[in-house]
């Protein structure tokens, strides 16, 4: 006797339901193991930050960099007697001399 044509439709409908089911199960699974990988690449993340910013505290920028950036880089001396004054384009022998010291 042949099936009953709403019962075949229901069977079908069950099984494409079951089948999406354990996709959305498979899915949820990836998810959460990206989930978890990064929460740890995170913390991993952090701590590499925090170290690479302990060792960068050790290494405070001297006296001699901070002075080479903010003026002899920018075209101002910073030999004693003319500290802050333009160097007209022209390197300073004096102020060299206390950058490489
Ligand atoms: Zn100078």
């Amino acid at each position: 006797m042949p099936k009953d044509p709403v019962l075949k439709q229901l069977e079908n409908l069950e099984e494409q339901l079951s089948k999406t089911l354990k996709e959305v199960s498979s899915i949820k699974l990836q998810f959460e193991a990206a989930l978890s990988e990064n929460t740890k690449l995170s913390v991993e993340n952090e701590n590499l930050r925090n170290r690479f910013n302990e060792e960068q505290g050790d290494r405070e920028p001297t006296v001699n960099a901070t002075l080479r950036s903010v003026y002899y880089d920018k075209g101002s001396h910073i030999c004693n007697s003319l500290f802050g004054t333009s160097r007209e384009g022209e390197e300073c022998l004096i102020c060299q001399e206390i950058l490489y010291r």
